[in-house]
C-alpha cells in the first residue's frame, strides 16, 4: 500500500458533506457544529453539523412522510438501489477506508476489510428484498383459511457506535431499506464521517428523498428523546453499551417501541488440551486484536487448559509484542490508537487492577506517549479470580490468560458473566466441540476460528448482550410485521 499523503486525507474528509441529511437536503444543525478528531493525533479533522431535538424531529417528519411510498416501492427496485450502493462502496473502498482510519484510528488494512464487510450487508439484503413472503394455510376445522403477509414496521431510528463506523450502519440500514422501512440514523459523535459518506452514496444510487435521514449530534440523549416518545417512530435498533441500551429500553416502554439491542460483550476464548496450538494462537490474535480489541465480539479473556497455558501465553505474547503500533495510515502498522483518552484510561485502569491482584505482564501493559491515544498490545499471565478484566469489557488490546483443569471448570468460567454475545473455542474433538457449544450461553461461537462476523449469518447476543439478530435470513425479520387475515370459506 502506498504512503498516504496529507492532501489525500484532506480530500477524503472534504469529499463528504458535513451536514445533516433531512428529506434529501443537506442542512446545517441548529446547534452549530461538533468536532471530529483524529485519535492518532488529537487534531480536529472536521466540524460536522450538531443537531437539535427540533432537527431530529424534522428528520422523523421526513421519514414518516416518505414511509408509505417507500413501503409501496417495488421490492426489486429497493434491492437494486442497495445493490448499486454495494458496488459503489466497493469501487470507492480505498477512499472510504482512509476516511474510516482518520476518524476511528484502525490501520488502513482493517478499515479496508470493514468497508468490504459493510458493503456485504447491502449485497445480502438487496437479495433479501425480493424474498419477503407470507403463507396460506387451511384452518384446522377446514372451514377457514389463514393468510399471512409481512409488511415494513415503518419509520426506524438506528443508533450506531464508533467502533465499526460503516458496518454498524449498513447492517441496520440494509435490512430496514430492503424491508421497505424509512430510517433516521444517528451515528456516534466520534465517527460520523463514514455514515455521512454512506448516506451520500445511497443518494447517488437513487434512494428517494426522506427514506434515509442522518442526524449527527453532540447530545445524543436530548436529540433522540423526542423521537422515542413520538408514536410515528415504530422501531429502534441500537448498537452500543449495555448501560445505554437499558436506558433506551426503559424510555421505549412508553410507546411500546419495537427494539433490537446489540449490546456489550465479554467473549471467552477457550483453548482445550487437544487444540492445534498454532491455530489457537492465530485465532487468538484475530479474536483479540481485530479493531485493536475495540469490538463487541473481541475475546476478552483466555481460558486455557493448564497443560498448554504457558506455551500458549508465551506464543501469544511473542505475536502481540511484535505488533507495530502507530498511526493507522502508516504502512506496516498493525495496531492503531484507542478511540479517545477515556477509552485509553479505562484500559490502563483495568490492567492496573489485574497487576495489583498478582497478574504478570508477559508483554506490554503501558499506555504510549501522545499525541494520540495509544496503548501497547498486552498479554497478562496468572490472572486471578476477582480481577475486573474477567467480568468487564476491556475494549482494548489486552489479553488476560487464566488456566483451567477440566471442561466443566472451563464452561463455568466461560458462562460466569452477565454478557452473552460471542465465545471462541479451539479443540480437535468434535463431540466436545458440540457439547461445549450447546452449553455456552452466547449467541455466537467461533469454532476453531477467531472471527464470527459474516453478513450471511445471524449476528447477536443473549443475556445482557441484548436481543435481535442482524444479518443472515433473520436480519430482515427485525424490520417486518406479520399481519394475518382470517378468511371465512363457509
Ligand atoms: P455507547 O456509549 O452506548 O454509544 C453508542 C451510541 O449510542 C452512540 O451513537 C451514542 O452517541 C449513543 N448514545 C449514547 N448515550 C445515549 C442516550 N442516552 N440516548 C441515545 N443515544 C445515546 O457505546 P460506545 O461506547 O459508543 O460503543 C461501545 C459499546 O458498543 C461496547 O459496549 C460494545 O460492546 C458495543 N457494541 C456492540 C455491538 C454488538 O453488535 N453487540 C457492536 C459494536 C459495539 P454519542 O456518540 O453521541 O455518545
Amino acid at each position: 500500500m502506498s504512503t498516504i499523503i496529507a492532501s489525500d486525507e484532506r480530500r477524503v474528509v472534504d469529499s463528504v458533506p458535513h451536514a445533516l441529511l433531512i428529506g434529501g437536503e443537506w442542512r446545517d444543525g441548529e446547534r452549530g457544529t461538533l468536532p471530529v478528531e483524529d485519535p492518532s493525533t488529537g487534531a480536529v479533522l472536521a466540524e460536522v453539523a450538531d443537531a437539535s431535538p427540533a432537527d431530529a424531529l424534522a428528520a422523523l417528519d421526513a421519514a414518516a412522510d416518505a414511509a408509505p411510498s417507500w413501503a409501496a416501492h417495488p421490492p426489486r427496485e429497493r434491492g437494486e438501489i442497495l445493490r448499486r450502493a454495494f458496488e459503489t462502496i466497493v469501487a470507492r473502498s480505498d477512499d472510504l477506508a482512509l476516511l474510516m482510519t482518520l476518524e476511528m484510528g484502525k490501520p488502513l488494512a482493517e478499515s479496508h476489510a470493514e468497508v468490504l464487510y459493510a458493503a456485504e450487508f447491502l449485497r445480502w439484503f438487496s437479495e433479501e428484498a425480493v424474498r419477503i413472503e407470507g403463507r396460506y394455510s387451511v384452518s384446522p376445522n377446514g372451514r377457514g383459511r389463514v393468510l399471512t403477509m409481512r409488511q415494513p414496521v415503518g419509520p426506524c431510528l438506528l443508533i450506531t457506535p464508533w467502533n465499526f463506523p460503516l458496518a454498524m450502519g449498513t447492517r441496520k440500514a440494509g435490512p430496514a431499506l430492503a424491508a421497505g422501512c424509512t430510517v433516521v440514523i444517528k451515528p456516534a459523535q466520534q465517527t460520523p464521517l463514514s455514515t455521512l459518506a454512506f448516506a451520500q452514496i445511497l443518494q447517488s444510487c437513487g434512494l428517494p428523498d426522506g427514506v434515509l435521514n442522518v442526524i449527527t449530534a453532540s447530545d445524543a440523549a436530548a436529540t433522540t428523546q423526542p423521537l422515542l416518545s413520538d408514536q410515528r417512530l415504530r422501531k429502534l435498533s441500537f448498537t452500543g453499551s449495555t448501560g445505554v441500551g437499558r436506558m433506551l429500553m426503559s424510555q421505549a416502554s412508553e410507546t411500546l417501541l419495537r427494539l433490537s439491542m446489540e449490546l456489550g460483550g465479554n467473549a471467552p476464548f477457550l483453548v482445550f488440551e487437544d487444540a492445534d496450538l498454532d491455530a489457537a494462537v492465530e485465532g487468538a490474535v484475530l479474536a483479540k486484536m481485530r479493531n485493536g480489541g475495540e469490538a463487541c465480539t473481541a475475546a476478552n479473556r483466555f481460558h486455557v487448559h493448564e497443560s498448554v497455558a504457558a506455551d500458549f501465553s508465551e506464543r501469544l505474547a511473542k505475536r502481540l509484542g511484535a505488533m507495530r503500533v502507530g498511526r493507522g495510515t502508516e504502512p506496516g502498522v498493525e495496531l492503531g490508537p484507542l478511540v479517545d483518552a477515556k477509552q485509553r484510561d479505562k484500559v490502563a485502569e483495568l490492567v492496573g487492577d489485574a497487576l495489583a491482584r498478582g497478574a504478570q505482564r508477559l508483554t506490554g501493559g503501558n499506555p504510549l506517549d501522545g499525541p494520540g491515544y495509544f496503548y501497547e498490545a498486552t498479554v497478562l499471565g496468572g490472572v486471578q479470580e476477582g480481577t475486573r478484566l474477567l467480568t468487564e469489557e476491556v475494549f482494548g488490546p489486552v489479553a488476560p490468560v487464566i488456566s483451567f483443569q477440566s471442561e466443566d471448570e472451563a464452561l463455568r468460567a466461560a458462562n460466569a458473566t452477565e454478557y452473552g454475545l460471542a465465545a471462541y473455542m479451539f479443540t480437535a474433538d468434535l463431540k466436545r466441540a458440540l457439547r461445549v457449544a450447546e452449553a455456552l450461553e452466547t449467541g455466537m461461537i467461533g469454532l476453531n476460528q477467531g472471527i464470527v462476523s459474516n453478513a450471511a449469518a445471524p449476528f447477536g447476543g443473549i443475556k445482557q448482550s441484548g436481543f435481535g439478530r442482524e444479518g443472515g435470513r433473520e436480519g430482515i425479520d427485525e424490520y417486518l410485521e406479520t399481519k394475518y387475515i382470517a378468511v371465512n370459506m363457509d
